[in-house]
């Protein structure tokens, strides 16, 4: 039996987010993963949006991810495209990419940072006591853990096993999504039909078609089969187009949950595990990402000591909200989406109100997820958002913002007088002093230009913490309450 200080039961994009932010903060973690190996059956989410690439530009592997992908404006809202390149972000674009390529290049990342992932280990419950947690797996065998973080997809046996309510909305229609060969070559593009949207799209040159329909009727339980595509699409399009030989036919609905609590004891939920909605608006994805960075540099300074055990509870306090936002205005846009004259001339109201620049950028901020404000109190604006990554001067030339957050450790920037931040000298062990320059304007994506600071303190998930205006007020208690005690 081995002992590590983090398992995690699930490889995911969230799982694997997490493993990568625990390795690099130095914490011995592993991955539990039920699939017998790293490949993904189907290529399920399309790709990434703004902050999601922005939240791998942070840890320094943005490019192989951008090398293999297709930048677009891709950032939706009850199917109305919202264009964000006049955003202030070094990625004003989304990035066309299915979720199995996303998957091995992070699979290929925690594997440099030397993240052990145990293929066909499936967790089937766990047994916690004050010191740590037994993870039970499928053929008997257990292993221990300090903690235990169930990033085990939407059906999470973690979260089931932990006992915590998962209350939300029963679902109120249903897809069947496929990948499949045809005799005859259908016309690519979206349909709109009583039955809800339909999509038809070849994957690549030689790359199966991937379907998309929606069922006559909902359908929540079962394996789908090829039959059952077969019927769907006839009811959509007149004919089934001869499909054959899917390499994949799944099912998802509009079910829409949220876990009561993310943390029980020593067990914590991140994911799709935590929350679950309709694909519309392409934010599931991202909403894992922020989850596992959120949390990985939080539990990985209660396992080291640095900071207390209530850290922890400032995971729930930021991330539920988050996701509850995303959760709100994906329900709006499933309703939206509903084969409905009145709903459809709501849709083109909406429509009309979006090519505003106010709602076009409020909308595209959130959607892009490049808006998050956590509550972190502070009268500045820039408090709890995104830092941006600025283009900042040192005497030896300019280097980029989030080149200070490629090991995941925080860095207090004091863009302002050299020594006047003297009273951080007692954390610079853990946080990065860094004296720098910056001229340029300080604009944050639905929000506009905001006053320049003299300085931020930048949490490891990218996060402003605390910001100066020309004195230390605060920043004290700010380091405190993020980082620990001084020594
Ligand atoms: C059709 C479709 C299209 C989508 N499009 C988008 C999109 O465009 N953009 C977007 O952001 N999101 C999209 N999503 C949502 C996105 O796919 C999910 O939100 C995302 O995969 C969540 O990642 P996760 O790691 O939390 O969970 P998952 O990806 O579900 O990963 C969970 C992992 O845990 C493993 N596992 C499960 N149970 C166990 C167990 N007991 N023991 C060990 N391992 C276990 C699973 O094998 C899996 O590898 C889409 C989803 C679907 C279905």
């Amino acid at each position: 039996m081995s002992a590590r200080e983090v398992l995690i039961a699930g490889g995911g994009p969230t799982g694997m987010m997490l493993a990568g932010e625990l390795a690099l903060a130095g914490i011995d973690v592993a991955i539990l993963e039920r699939r017998p190996g790293q490949e993904l059956a189907g290529s399920r989410a399309g790709g990434l949006h703004s902050r999601g690439i922005e939240l791998l530009d942070q840890r320094g592997i943005a490019e192989r991810f951008l090398d293999e992908g297709t930048p677009a404006q891709a950032a939706m809202f009850a199917s109305i495209m919202l264009d964000i390149s006049d955003f202030p972000t070094r990625h004003p674009y989304a990035l066309g990419l299915w979720q199995n390529h996303i998957e091995r290049i992070m699979a290929s990342w925690v594997a440099e940072l030397g993240v052990p992932t145990e293929y066909g280990s499936e967790v089937v419950g766990f047994a916690q006591d004050e010191d740590g947690v037994e993870v039970e797996l499928s053929g008997g065998r257990t292993m221990r853990a300090g903690y235990l973080v169930g990033c085990d997809g939407g059906r999470s046996i973690v979260r089931k096993a932990a006992g915590i309510d998962f209350p939300g909305w029963d679902p109120t229609v249903s897809n069947l999504i496929a990948e499949v060969e045809v005799e005859v070559e259908p016309e690519y593009g979206i349909t709109h039909t009583a039955l809800g949207i339909s999509s038809l799209n070849r994957m690549g040159d030689g790359e199966p078609l991937r379907v998309l329909v929606t069922e006559q009727e909902l359908t929540a339980e079962g394996e789908p089969t090829l039959a059952d595509l077969s019927e769907a699409m006839v009811r959509v399009y007149g004919t089934d187009y001869g499909i054959h030989s899917p390499t994949w036919i799944s099912r998802f609905t509009d079910m829409t949950r949220q876990a009561a609590s993310y943390r029980e004891g020593r067990v914590l939920l991140a994911g799709d595990s935590a929350h679950i909605h309709y694909p519309a608006g392409g934010q599931g994805l991202q909403n894992g990402m922020q989850d596992a960075v959120n949390l990985g540099w939080k539990l990985a300074q209660v396992i080291r000591g640095t900071s207390p055990e209530s850290l922890l509870d400032t995971y729930q306090a930021e991330r539920h909200p988050a996701a509850a936002r995303a959760i709100r205005h994906t329900m709006a846009q499933t309703a939206m989406q509903r084969p409905e004259a009145r709903i459809e001339a709501l849709r083109g109201a909406i429509a009309e109100a979006m090519e505003m620049e106010e709602p076009r950028k409020h909308f595209a901020a959130l959607i892009s997820g490049l808006d998050i404000q956590y509550d972190l109190g502070g009268e500045h604006p820039l408090v709890g958002r995104r830092m941006p990554d600025l283009d900042l001067t040192i005497a030896a030339g300019e280097f980029r913002a989030y080149s200070l957050l490629h090991e995941a450790r925080p860095a207090l920037i004091n863009l302002g007088d050299q020594g006047s931040l003297d009273i951080a000298r007692p954390w610079a062990k853990r946080v990065q002093l860094v004296d720098a320059g910056y001229d340029g304007p300080w604009d944050l994506p639905g929000v506009g230009e905001v006053d320049a600071p003299a300085a931020v303190l930048v949490r490891p998930d990218g996060h402003v913490a605390w910001v100066g205006t020309g004195e230390d007020t605060g920043l004290a208690d700010s380091l405190r309450r993020w980082f620990g005690e001084a020594h």
